[in-house]
């Protein structure tokens, strides 16, 4: 029996997402998985995607490194963009992580503790993490990766990713031993400019668009969905759910379906969220609770049992995202554990 709700990740098309990823940029993709690989599971997709030649990959954290480290084993070089943090070195260095140094004071705690493989963030406008270009460090031993991060990518008509592109070729030409990595998912749309020496996606692997919006050449890759818990025939002047959120002007049925707040589906999809459902959107009406929420299915051919797709193949992520008043990245990572993830591919 199939769980009321859950979050089937696409392999195959997580590894398409990547093979046109390697082939816009010309250069090798090193996936972020961090966050769980976007709430999708780091370590399913990172193996998978190990499986078609990824060998770098970037997490935030350090507790993100060592689970994904205990997952894929000695082989691949795993970065943490938060860097050296103050007490962490030896933590990084048992786990086999490179730090992304981002400040003198992370520098001096990662040497102090051994030092070894590493790399360095650069700040070219951004103001988030890293060295400012004029302070950043003279070479030094171990050093082998450095990178910077686009503020506006996703935009491709905004000039400040010229500028960036341009100060990150500066800064990254003091460090010729080093593998220079600037574009996320964003950034490899931008063209061969932006690619250096490897590129950083996240988003685009995991199915969303470079722009905030679907993209043709990007597949989608997770599908959330629920089971119809209940039908019912509201008549009209009866509401549906809390606070009265919706009224009924004409007689309508309401399909109960089994994702509320607590797996994910944000408050804010009322009252313009959608589902797909017997092959069309239908809006969720009402307020979403925290285990369900209400379809008005009027006039389709449902039965209990049969699911609802909140975002997937036939309501696109990045469509899902608009209609809750927010963005892929966070549409995915607020899948909660209660959903199970199930993998296919
Ligand atoms: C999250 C992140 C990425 C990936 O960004 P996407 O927009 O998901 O492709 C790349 N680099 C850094 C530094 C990040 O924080």
């Amino acid at each position: 029996m199939p769980a009321p709700a859950t979050l089937t990740v696409d392999l195959n098309a997580l590894a398409a997402n990547f093979r046109t990823l390697e082939a816009l940029g010309g250069v090798p993709v090193h996936p972020v998985v961090k966050a769980d690989s976007y709430g999708l599971g780091a370590a399913a997709c990172a193996r998978r995607l190990m499986a078609e030649g990824a060998r770098t990959f970037f997490v935030a954290r350090a507790a993100e490194g060592e689970r994904l480290r205990a997952a894929l084993g000695e082989t691949p070089a795993i970065y943490v963009l938060d860097g050296c943090l103050p007490g962490c070195g030896a933590r990084l260095r048992a786990a086999g992580l490179r730090p992304v140094l981002n400040a003198d004071a992370q520098l001096a705690e990662w040497q102090a503790a051994g030092g070894g493989a590493c790399g360095i963030q650069i700040d070219t406008g951004m103001n988030r993490l890293g060295f400012r270009p004029e302070a950043a460090p003279t070479p030094f031993e171990g050093l082998d990766l450095v990178l910077s991060h686009l503020a506006c990518a996703d935009d491709p008509a905004e000039p400040m990713n010229v500028r960036q592109r341009t100060a990150f070729a500066a800064a990254a030409a003091r460090y010729p031993d080093a593998v220079r990595s600037f574009a996320n998912s964003g950034g490899v749309f931008l063209g061969p400019d932006y690619a250096f020496d490897a590129t950083r996606p996240g988003i685009c692997l995991y199915g969303g668009g470079p722009e905030g919006r679907p993209e043709g050449r990007i597949q989608p890759v997770a599908t959330l969905a629920a089971e119809i818990l209940q039908l019912h025939e509201v008549p009209v002047g009866e509401s549906v759910g809390y606070s009265r959120g919706f009224m009924a002007t004409r007689p309508t049925r309401i399909a109960t379906c089994a994702a509320g707040y607590a797996d994910g589906v944000l408050r804010s999809y009322s009252p313009r969220g959608e589902v797909f459902v017997a092959g069309e959107c239908r809006p969720i009406v009402g307020r979403v609770s925290m285990d369900a929420c209400a379809v008005d299915v009027t006039g389709l051919d449902l039965a209990v049992g049969d699911r609802i797709e909140l975002f997937g193949a036939n309501r696109m992520l990045d469509d899902a995202a608009t209609a809750a008043g927010t963005i892929a990245y966070e549409l995915l990572t607020s899948v909660t554990a209660r959903v199970p993830r199930v993998y296919v591919g």
